[in-house]
C-alpha cells in the first residue's frame, strides 16, 4: 500500500525520525510498536501529511500511495484525506452533529449530495465498523450520546464512509475496556482483509492477536519488520528481543 523511502521528521531542530524505509503491504494489518515517544504516531501522521498542520514539524523523504507520490507538489492534500483514513486513541464524534451526520461529513465535504448514495453509504459505514444494528434506529441521535466502545466504531465508520484505500490507526483500544477492545480487534482483523490498515499501538498483545506484519520502531529508527509470529517468538534483533522481553 506504501512505500516509504528514507522518511525524516523533524520538529524544529529535533530529529524525531531518523530514515525510516519501509513497504507496508496491502490488504494485510501491519503493526507498528515500540515504546512511548519512539515516533509511532509522527510516522503515522507522516502518512496523511497531517504534519502539516503542526508549526515547526519538517518532513523528508518520499513516501508512495500504491505508486503516487503523497508529497510531490501537485498532490492534494484534501484528496488524500479520501484515499487515507485516520483513527485515533480518543477519536471523538464531532459533539454538535448526529451519528448520521458523523458518518457522512466526508462524503458532504466532497461535495455528494445524492440523497439515496449517501444513505447507502451510510448504512454500508456503519455495518462494516458493526455498528449498525446497534444504532439504526437512532440514527439522528447525538454522536456523543454512544458509550466510549461506540463513539469508537463510530469513527471507524466515519473514516471508513469514503471509502479510503487504507485506514491508519493510533491506539485505537487504549481508552477503551476490554470487551470494547475486543469488539474493535476483531473488527480489525476483518477489516484487514480487505483493507490496508496500518495500527500504531505500545501494547503489544493489541498487535500480537490483531496485525499481519510488525514494524517494531526504536529512537525514531525502524529496527525490525517481519511477520508478527516471527517477529514476537525468534526476533532477529537483540534490541527486538529486549523490548519484547521487558529488558527496557
Ligand atoms: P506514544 O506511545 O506515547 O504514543 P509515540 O511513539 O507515538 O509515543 P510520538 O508521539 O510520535 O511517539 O513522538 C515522538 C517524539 O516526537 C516525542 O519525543 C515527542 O515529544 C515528539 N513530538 C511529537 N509531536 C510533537 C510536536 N507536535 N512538537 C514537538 N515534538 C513533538
Ligand atoms: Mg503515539
Amino acid at each position: 500500500a506504501f512505500q516509504i523511502e528514507d522518511l525524516h521528521v523533524w520538529f524544529g531542530s529535533r530529529a524525531v525520525l531518523h530514515g525510516i524505509s519501509l513497504n507496508i503491504p496491502s490488504h494485510q494489518v501491519t503493526g507498528i510498536i515500540g515504546p512511548s515517544g519512539c515516533g509511532k504516531s509522527t510516522f503515522l501522521r507522516a502518512l496523511n501529511r497531517m504534519h502539516e498542520f503542526t508549526p515547526g514539524a519538517r518532513v523528508q523523504g518520499r513516501i508512495r500511495l500504491f505508486g503516487d507520490d503523497i508529497y510531490e507538489s501537485s498532490g492534494d492534500p484534501i484528496l488524500l484525506r479520501r484515499r487515507v483514513g485516520m483513527v485515533f486513541q480518543k477519536s471523538n464524534p464531532f459533539p454538535t452533529m448526529s451519528i448520521q451526520e458523523n458518518v457522512l461529513i466526508g462524503l458532504r465535504l466532497a461535495g455528494t449530495r445524492n440523497r439515496e448514495l449517501l444513505e447507502e453509504r451510510l448504512e454500508e459505514a456503519l455495518r462494516m465498523a458493526a455498528l449498525w444494528s446497534e444504532v439504526k434506529d437512532r440514527l439522528h441521535a447525538p454522536g456523543t450520546e454512544l458509550s466510549g466502545g461506540q463513539q469508537q466504531r463510530l469513527c471507524i465508520a466515519r473514516a471508513l464512509a469514503v471509502r479510503p484505500e487504507v485506514l491508519l490507526m493510533d491506539e485505537p483500544c487504549s481508552a477503551l475496556d476490554p470487551i470494547a477492545t475486543a469488539q474493535i480487534e476483531s473488527l480489525i482483523r476483518d477489516l484487514g482483509q480487505r483493507y490496508s490498515i496500518v495500527l500504531a499501538t505500545h501494547n503489544l498483545q493489541e498487535a500480537g492477536r490483531t496485525a499481519d506484519r510488525t514494524a517494531f520502531f526504536l529512537e525514531g529508527r525502524l529496527i525490525e519488520f517481519g511477520s508478527t509470529k516471527k517477529l514476537f517468538t525468534n526476533p532477529s534483533q537483540k534490541q527486538t528481543e529486549d523490548y519484547l522481553t521487558g529488558r527496557f
